[in-house]
């Protein structure tokens, strides 16, 4: 084993035969340091960075270390262009073994009739979802960007939104919960071909047979786009839209299911030609495989009961956490969280805008992304809140005692934004949880 070399998978290798070891990821960081400093001294910085701060970014996770070793194998060279049995190149044998695990292990977890794992990420995901099933002019119904949808959901900045009639439903009133009666009405007046659910920043459960039953009344297909919480469905945490009926499913694989970058997109059998024409060549051409590889991986472990633990506690997490933020007098866009994310609207609750919030929690070694809350009257690059969740902590091994930690820094750092001396003293004992919570496959 050569000295320096991913040197935590190595030790798990321990002295086992280097036969079994892959000739292309012992050579590349050796390489990598000599070749290019500039771009290695970024990674070790990045690493350090994920190592000793908390991560709160409801939407980002760290990776199963199994996912590191497939991303960076030798499946990043091969074309793959079509589907399993199917290629419009030669030497597939070992791509098509791994599209097939991927895709078997989908249907499996999700309980799907048909699945598509070579979206390279969520945004091309829905929209091949879009062009699969509509045709330019037609109506979908989705959420409202500031009321927790997301920018593929047909926001005005976004290309499907220049290109389908998005009509956006809202949440209602200081409560922020989804009105699934003014929903129905507005599927009747607007006579949608899609009705969508699924969201960026709400931080409730969503009601599927509620939405499914819309969708019947209208007559319109029924997709969820579940890229937050898939490993929280996976893990059995969350309901699942498929149980409900729902025609399409769409989920980012790197988010609560702690995979590669991708998307994958599940739906009922009747839907399946379509949907991969509309992947494969309707938007890509040739898919990740080394993505995909690490979708296969990453399927697997997901059905492993640590994993359903995992999924559990990361909502036990976002609850005590809500709770105990609620408790020193945060204000929470629905009051509470049934999932794995928290809205904080600072301006409320601590009379800053979000950007500040973010910059204080930043040098306090607690990372939030600014958000924007329902009909936020303030700009996206200011807005009236912040955003966070539990996944990546959960996965470090926190539980609730360390979610009322994080509490009581979040608050004392946003009660004195601009105190950079207690903001560093703050994330001196942040290093020090950390270091008590070592990240899987990075310590
Ligand atoms: C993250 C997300 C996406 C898009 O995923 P990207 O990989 O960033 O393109 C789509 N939909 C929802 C609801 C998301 O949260």
């Amino acid at each position: 084993m050569r000295a320096g070399v991913l040197p935590a998978a190595a030790a798990r290798l321990g002295t086992k035969s280097t036969h079994h070891w892959s000739a292309a990821m012992q050579i590349s960081f050796d390489l990598l340091r000599s070749s290019d400093p500039d771009v290695f001294d970024a990674v070790l910085g990045e690493e350090r960075r994920q190592r000793e701060g908390l991560e709160l970014i409801p939407s980002e996770n760290y990776a199963f270390p199994e996912v590191y070793a497939t991303n960076g194998s030798v499946f990043a060279n091969k074309y793959a262009e079509g589907y399993p049995g199917r290629r419009y190149y030669g030497g597939q044998q070992f791509t098509d073994r791994i599209e097939s695990l991927a895709i078997e292990r989908a249907k499996r977890l999700f309980r799907a009739e048909h699945a598509n794992v070579q979206p390279l990420s969520g945004s091309p995901m829905n929209q091949a979802v879009y062009f699969a099933c509509l045709t330019p002019g037609d109506t979908v119904l989705a959420m409202d960007l500031s009321h927790g949808g997301h920018l593929t959901h047909g926001a005005p900045v976004s290309c499907m939104g220049r290109i389908f009639n998005f009509v956006r439903y809202k949440t209602v009133g200081l409560d922020g919960y989804i009105d699934y009666d003014a929903v129905l009405e507005t599927a009747k007046q607007v006579k949608p071909k899609i009705v969508l659910c699924g969201h960026s920043s709400y931080p409730r459960e969503i009601d599927y047979a509620r939405f499914r039953a819309i969708g019947d009344a209208v007559g319109a297909l029924c997709m969820a786009d579940v890229s937050h919480v898939g490993g929280l469905i996976a893990g059995g945490a969350l309901a699942n839209p498929l149980d409900a009926g729902f025609d399409i499913v769409t989920t980012t694989t790197h988010k609560s299911l702690r995979g590669p970058r991708g998307g994958m997109i599940l739906s009922k059998a009747s839907l399946a030609q379509k949907i991969d024409s509309a992947v494969f060549p309707g938007m890509q051409g040739g898919p990740h495989m080394n993505a995909v590889a690490g979708i296969a991986v990453t399927l697997k472990l997901a059905a492993e009961p640590a994993f359903k633990e995992y999924a559990a506690q990361v909502v036990r997490n976002a609850r005590v956490l809500a709770e105990e933020l609620v408790s020193q007098g945060c204000t929470l866009i629905t009051g509470g969280t049934e999932n794995h994310l928290i809205v904080i609207n600072t301006v409320q609750s601590f009379d800053i805008d979000g950007r500040v919030a973010e910059t204080a929690l930043d040098l306090a070694g607690l990372t939030v992304n600014k958000q924007v809350i329902p009909d936020d009257p303030r700009p996206p690059l200011k807005p009236s809140g912040i955003r966070l969740g539990t996944p990546a902590l959960t996965t470090r091994g926190m539980k609730e005692e360390q979610m009322k930690q994080v509490a009581a820094w979040m608050v004392q750092a946003l009660r004195s934004p601009a105190d950079e001396a207690r903001l560093r003293a703050i994330h001196n004992e942040v290093r020090v949880l950390c270091a008590q919570f070592p990240v899987p496959g990075l310590d």
